[in-house]
């Protein structure tokens, strides 16, 4: 191998610490005292266990260089979380209106705040605000529906490349008159094609993207608000461009009956046939899949963004999240901001295990419970770190979510102390095991410490 010092010249810079990460579903790695070299393009370039014959001549290489951080006692490293699926202009929602059913809950709420994001100066403060919050949390990777408006969606993007998130950003499309209201409704379809088509360029052309830290997501908001003209031409733009694509995926009853009712079909099977499926496509909830539909979206390995506070409030129904992990269709976690109130993807994790367990045992204690709830329904907490990370990564065709070489640099720094937060260590009892259970279950925005993302520390 080449001696350390010929390393470290194209090194900007090393970390080592206790790590977990988890390149295998179902599965975790703690790797203590876990050397990795990032090199000047942010990624990967190579990592080190104690054991390797020249570790300690690169730690010593690297301390001289200037190059190396050192985590302390009770501090470790773990992949940036992935939240696939976001409303940054449904931030300000975020806590009100929960009690409503779907549909009151967009006419209500959603769509008067997001037609507001016509004027860009509402929308900026906004955009920085919920942009660095997921940071603060740890979400290195965003999957962001905007709006309708061109502008403020570019606008959005443009916030994410200057406070350094990967992001995935989307100008929704919606035009069916039945479904959205007059003031919030695209009414020219040829010009709306044209506006996310310039929406598309002008994302890939913004000045500092030479990288694609930011790209552009095609994003019909869901089946009853789109026109099926707008699926078949919002397809035609994924195909030109090979682009990512976002949208509501059988979400509710509602909103399955809807599609069955005008369209004979499911969501997945409408998306495919518009050609709005590839191995990039987020599809938010897919709640109310069927076989067919599953073997679909494994068939053009699309991923699923499951969401699973924002079901228990809109859903009508338990995700088949166990099924969907055994099944090795890609899924990932969303927060769902804000249909649900949290921006933190290790609320998600938490909450997917919560939600797995509550579908297991039942709600009813009038039936027997033998026949209360779905046996073995449950995920674990080491499932639910992998979709926030690795599975989230997988989903839209990005290589983070694990540190190993040839993966961008998106990690993050927890501590845990008892000056921080309410996530409590005991080394000296606590396995690794427990220690990553703890983390998804307690880690708080307290206890982030740092945060990169493509080699860049943005908190
Ligand atoms: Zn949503």
């Amino acid at each position: 191998m080449n001696s350390p010092i010929y390393i470290t010249n194209h090194i900007q810079f090393a970390i080592v610490g206790d790590t977990f990460h988890t390149p295998i579903k179902g599965e975790f790695e703690f790797i203590r005292d876990y050397l990795i070299l990032v090199n000047l393009d942010g990624d990967i370039d190579a990592t080190f266990t104690p054991e390797h014959p020249s570790y300690q001549a690169l730690l010593t290489a690297l301390a001289e260089q200037g190059k190396l951080q050192t985590l302390r006692q009770g501090q470790y490293l773990m992949p940036g979380l992935v939240d696939l699926h976001c409303h940054a202009p449904q931030w300000p929602q975020a806590g009100k209106g929960l009690d409503l059913p779907l549909y009151d809950w967009l006419q209500n709420y959603t769509f008067p705040l997001e037609n507001r994001y016509q004027d860009v100066e509402f929308a900026q403060a906004i955009y920085q605000d919920v942009t660095k919050t997921l940071l603060a949390n740890g979400t290195t990777s965003a999957v962001y529906f905007a709006s309708i408006h061109r502008e403020s969606t570019e606008l959005l993007a443009q916030t994410c490349l200057d406070l350094g998130q990967r992001a995935f950003v989307g100008k929704i499309n919606m035009d069916n008159v039945e479904q959205c209201p007059d003031f919030y409704r695209e009414n020219d379809i040829a010009q709306a094609f044209a506006e996310t088509e310039a929406f598309v360029s002008n994302v890939f052309a913004l000045q500092g993207n030479d990288s694609g830290l930011v790209s552009p997501v095609i994003t019909p908001r869901f089946v009853p608000s789109c026109t099926p003209e707008m699926l078949n031409k919002l397809g035609s733009l994924v195909q030109k461009y090979d682009l990512h694509m976002q949208t509501h995926c059988s979400e509710s009853d509602w909103a399955r009956d809807y599609a069955l009712q005008h369209y004979g079909k499911s969501d997945v099977q409408i998306y495919a046939d518009a050609g709005l499926l590839n191995n990039k496509s987020v599809l938010a909830h897919s709640i109310f899949l069927t076989e067919h539909d599953v073997e679909l979206i494994k068939q053009f390995n699309a991923g699923i963004a499951h969401c699973p506070l924002s079901n228990m409030f809109f859903a009508n129904g338990a995700m088949q999240t166990r099924e969907l992990l055994d099944s090795g269709v890609q899924i990932g976690l969303g927060s769902d901001i804000a249909g649900a109130p949290s921006p933190s993807i290790f609320r998600a994790a938490f909450d997917a295990v919560a939600h797995s367990r509550v579908r297991e045992e039942g709600v009813d204690v009038t039936v027997a419970s033998g026949e209360r709830g779905t046996a073995n329904a449950r995920i674990s907490f080491i499932e639910a770190f992998w979709m926030a990370t690795a599975g989230g990564a997988q989903v839209l065709d990005a290589k983070t979510g694990v540190l190993s070489a040839k993966h961008h640099f998106d990690a993050l720094v927890l501590e845990a102390s008892p000056l921080i937060g309410n996530l409590r260590i005991w080394p000296e009892f606590d396995t690794p095991r427990d220690i990553l259970e703890k983390m998804v279950c307690l880690a708080q925005k307290e206890n982030i410490q740092q945060v990169w993302v493509q080699g860049k520390q943005v908190i």
